[in-house]
Order: structure tokens, then C-alpha cells, then sequence
């Protein structure tokens, strides 16, 4: 469920009109829902209350100090895959001892910032990170918590970009031989084998590849734990979201629930997995970043040229793919409406940015509401992986987030001023 919805004609945030925010502000604008937030975590939270569990949303999703500080009231922990995500949820107010520190490439100087700051556990992600988050703890005199990413090899039914859990990409280690990596682990001295991890994909919109990879490496999982002593089990993120709704019915169908359309709902995972997590005994680590974040944001850009080819109809607008990627990068469908809900024909059209690339676009001949130059739109679930990948591509500033709760309001980023773009730049001595 989330908290857009319209109200008449007018497209509302919670109970703040969408135009009344672009007005106000100035697109492009990502605008979230503090309501969407939380409802998501908590339901989640509460469908996996058959097991000890912990939620850690993942950072890399969306990462405004605001929105870290309204799941860390939650009780949230925290997914993270830089030093850097870790000093902005240390920032916004979030526990270490609750983040969990991904990723393939961690840096020295990364890990000996999260030792110190006393992270939950180091999710690591081949033998050579185990043997250097070892000497750093043993230089600090320190005992590292650490969990091996184990690789179930299972297809995840999801874009290739976005695939993480079969042997053809660099995530994660061959589940036939985690044992023996844990075996030779046991012996680094200022290691504490902590748990074990795995993350098969994102948008996952089935329960199916979930409950496999569940099922494949929860025997292995016993195994560690009779003989490592261990505490955790975390079965990544991935969970997917609506995205496109059922485009023949006319009213925008992204009101209707998951359930509704048959895709993957907490209520369903946990289900399907609390039976098969229980009798491990170990407490459970989720890392859920779209699922959290996904719909709880849109990004709102105006229309600022219709150019019409004869072929095409172009609405040119003010967002481009430096503001939202997800289009260029994974051909990502975003449900794109009009602030102002008006009847009558649709038009085929192509809504693209201004960036000097073919790629900047944000759909291609698709039915949309006639608009005016002037009016608004927004991009419907661009509040995961969104802002977080914006880019000063074009010399573009970063486009402003806004917070909303009922009916309160926070700018929770300003919008770059163009200046601050280029000012670690510095003409060569030599050109002076
Ligand atoms: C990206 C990532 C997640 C979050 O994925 P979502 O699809 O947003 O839930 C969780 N765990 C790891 C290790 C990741 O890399």
C-alpha cells in the first residue's frame, strides 16, 4: 500500500496536493511518503514475527538522512555497502551494532572504519576479504564479526542486471564450498564466524526463487551453526514491487494491492519461509531496500515542450536520466500520471528529458492523458534507486527530496546550486 492517491483531479501525498509541492519547490522534486515508509517496514516487521528477526533496510535504495532516521525510530538496522552509507546512518541516528556491511570490494580503510564503529557483521565475499578483515582486526585487537555470502546458484526470474545469485556473476561464494572456507576461517584468530548470508537478486516479484534458495542452503546453514557456533541467517533483499500496473483498465491501476495482482506480498513470504527458517534456531537478517522504498516516492517534472514529429508525440519535460536512471540503465518501466486527473483520449507518446542522449528517456510510445506545457507529471515508485543514483550529468544539479507526513512538510535535501557542481574544480596552474 502507499500514500499517493487522488483526491478529485488532484494527486495527493498523504493529505499534501503533489502540485501545491511543485509549485512550492521546483521540479525536478522527489517527493516521499513517511507513512508509505514505516507501513511497509512494519508490515514486514510484523509477518516475520514467527522467527527472531531483524530488518535491515538496505542503504544503497535510498539513503536521505531523513528517510534512515524515520525506519531507525522503527527499530530499523541497516544493510550497507561503503564506509560511506555507514557515516550517514551513523548521521541520521542508526545503530551499528544493527548494520550489517556488504559488497565485494571493501576497502582497508572502510573496515577498519566499520570495526571500530562495531558493526553487527562483515557479510564477506570471498576468502582474500576474510584474510584482510582478519589482519585489520588483529592490528586493532579486535575480533571482527563476520558471515561468508554463500551463492545458492539459483536463477532469481529477474532482470540480468539485477541477477546476483547464479555462478555468472561476481557476488557471493559457490555453495559447494562455503564449508571449507568456513573451516579455514575458523582458524584466523580475530575472526567470530558470525552467521551466513545470501542476496539472490532484486525485483523479485515471485516467492518461488526465495523458497528455493531457502531450502537449497538451509541444510548448509545447520551444518555451520552446529560447528561454528553461529547466530545469524540473512536471506538478503530483493523483494519486489509494482511497477506497471494493468494498462487496459483506464484508471491507473497502481491503486490495486499486490495481492490483488498476484505478485509477492510479506504475508506470502513469510509464509512460505517462517516454516523453513524456524527450526534453524538462528535469529533472521532482512535486507529489503525497494520493497521499503520503492513506493514511497515519486518524482515530479514538468512538461516544459510538446514536440510533435508527425511519427511521435515528444513530451519534453524538466527530469532527465541523470535524475532518475532506472529507464536508461534497466530499460525500468515507472508508471508515469498527471497531477491534474483528467478524462478523455490518450495519446501515444515518447516523455523524454534534456539530456543529450537517445537513452534519456523515461517511456516510449505509451498512452498517456493529453497534457499542456506547463503541467506537471510524476513518475510513480521512483523512491528506490532513484535519487541515490543521480549524476551531475549535463552539469544538472541534484534534484531536491521533500518529506512529507499527513500533512507536514520537510525539505529534506536542497536542490544543488549549479555552482556547488564544479567547486572542487580547478583550472591547471599552467592555464592560469
Ligand atoms: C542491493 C542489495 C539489497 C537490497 O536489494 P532490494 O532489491 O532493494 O531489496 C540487499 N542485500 C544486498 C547484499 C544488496 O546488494
Amino acid at each position: 500500500m502507499h500514500q499517493f492517491h487522488y483526491v478529485g483531479p488532484r494527486l495527493f501525498c498523504e493529505q499534501v496536493p503533489l502540485e501545491w509541492l511543485a509549485r512550492k519547490y521546483g521540479t525536478p522534486l522527489y517527493v516521499y511518503s513517511q507513512a508509505t515508509l514505516a507501513g511497509h517496514f512494519r508490515k514486514l516487521d510484523t509477518a516475520m514475527a514467527g522467527v527472531d528477526h531483524l530488518v535491515c533496510f538496505a542503504v544503497k535504495s535510498n539513503s536521505n538522512l531523513s528517510v534512515l532516521r524515520a525506519l531507525a525510530r522503527l527499530g530499523s538496522g541497516f544493510d550497507i555497502v561503503s564506509g560511506g552509507e555507514l557515516e550517514r546512518v551513523i548521521a541520521a541516528g542508526g545503530d551499528p551494532a544493527k548494520c550489517a556491511f556488504a559488497g565485494v570490494g571493501k576497502s582497508e580503510a572502510e573496515i577498519e572504519f566499520a570495526l571500530r564503529q562495531g558493526v553487527y557483521t562483515f557479510n564477506a565475499e570471498s576468502e582474500p576479504e576474510l584474510h584482510r578483515i582478519n589482519r585489520i582486526a588483529a592490528r586493532l585487537k579486535k575480533r571482527a564479526p563476520v558471515a561468508v555470502r554463500v551463492n545458492p546458484d539459483v536463477e532469481a526470474g529477474t532482470h540480468k542486471k539485477i541477477t546476483t545469485g547464479t555462478y555468472e556473476n561476481k557476488f557471493g561464494v559457490a555453495f559447494e564450498r562455503v564449508e571449507a572456507l568456513y573451516a579455514r576461517a575458523a582458524r584466523l584468530k580475530n575472526l567470530h564466524l558470525r552467521g551466513v548470508q545470501m542476496h539472490i537478486g532484486s525485483q523479485i516479484t515471485e516467492v518461488g526463487p526465495f523458497e528455493q534458495a531457502v531450502r537449497k542452503v538451509a541444510p548448509l546453514v545447520a551444518r555451520l551453526r552446529d560447528r561454528h557456533g553461529l547466530e545469524f541467517f540473512s536471506i538478503g533483499g530483493g523483494l519486489g514491487i509494482v511497477y506497471q500496473p494493468a494498462l487496459a483498465s483506464g484508471s491507473p491501476a497502481w491503486w490495486r494491492s499486490p495481492a490483488a495482482r498476484g505478485i509477492i506480498t510479506p504475508e506470502k513470504y513469510a509464509a512460505r519461509l517462517v516454516p523453513l527458517l524456524q527450526p534453524l534456531g538462528l535469529r533472521v537478517l532482512m535486507e529489503p531496500g525497494r520493497f521499503i522504498s520503492g513506493n514511497a516516492g515519486v518524482l515530479l517534472t514538468r512538461v516544459e515542450y510538446i514536440k510533435r514529429t508527425g511519427r511521435k508525440t515528444f513530451l519534453i519535460v524538466d527530469a532527465a536520466m541523470n535524475d532518475l536512471i532506472r529507464p536508461a540503465f534497466y530499460d525500468a518501466y515507472h508508471e508515469i500520471v498527471s497531477l491534474n486527473r483528467r478524462g478523455g483520449a490518450r495519446v501515444k507518446s515518447d516523455v523524454v528529458g534534456p539530456i543529450c542522449e537517445s537513452g534519456d528517456y523515461f517511456c516510449q510510445d505509451r498512452p498517456l492523458p493529453r497534457v499542456r506545457e506547463g503541467e506537471y507529471l510524476a513518475l510513480l515508485s521512483a523512491g528506490a534507486y532513484g535519487s541515490v543514483m543521480g549524476s551531475n550529468y549535463n552539469t544538472r544539479s541534484l534534484a531536491p527530496e521533500v518529506l512529507v507526513n499527513g500533512r507536514r512538510v520537510a525539505v529534506v535535501r536542497e536542490r544543488q546550486p549549479i555552482k556547488a557542481i564544479f567547486a572542487h574544480e580547478k583550472i591547471a596552474d599552467w592555464l592560469r
